[in-house]
């Protein structure tokens, strides 16, 4: 299921790629850059779990030992937001086996049913989008935003998905599966 699974990401992968292309006017990603990492909630499906994990056990000893303290202390805590626990130094410590909402991090889309354009997170920061936000109204200027519904629940279910044979099971915030 994994290999079927990566096979996927591939090529979602590659149509997210040409979408911060499409979009680069907007997007003030840039390396050292971890805002999208550094308050969320981080929903994660059981297979992109799974996937996470195999590559958590890849990492030295003395970073898997981090993460696992700081899993310990946001259980404690149990914040709504949260910075990510693999955020180690500004960097995802598994950016390969990263989620799908990280790989959707940054960009804004159109979303159809409640008839608003999505934005992300560091527009707030001055970052992506700001400079077509209004905050003080809350309006959006952005002609063309990306047409594709990047929520993790529909991009699972898309019919990509499915020619993949995915079984991605149940979606919850990332720290609610430790
Ligand atoms: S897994 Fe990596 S990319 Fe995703 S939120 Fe955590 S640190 Fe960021």
């Amino acid at each position: 299921m994994l290999k079927r699974y990566e096979k996927f990401l591939e090529k979602l992968d590659k149509r997210l790629e040409k979408y911060f292309e499409e979009q680069c006017e907007f997007i003030k990603c840039n390396p050292g850059c971890s805002a999208c990492c550094e308050v969320g909630e981080y929903p994660f499906s059981r297979l992109e779990l799974e996937y996470l994990m195999s590559g958590f056990v890849e990492l030295p000893f003395g970073t898997k030992h981090i993460i696992k303290e700081e899993i310990k202390r946001l259980k404690k805590e149990h914040p709504k937001l949260y910075k990510c626990p693999f955020l180690i130094n500004n960097m995802c410590s598994v950016y390969k086996y990263r989620g799908i909402v990280c790989r959707t991090h940054g960009l804004a889309w159109y979303d159809e049913e409640a008839n608003r354009i999505r934005l992300p997170y560091c527009v707030n920061v001055g970052l992506n989008y700001s400079k077509v936000f209004d905050r003080e109204t809350g309006e959006v200027f952005l002609q063309n935003p990306i047409r594709e519904r990047l929520r993790i629940d529909t991009i699972l279910r898309s019919p990509e998905a499915q020619e993949y044979k995915l079984e991605c099971g149940e979606i919850r915030p990332l720290i609610n599966w430790f």
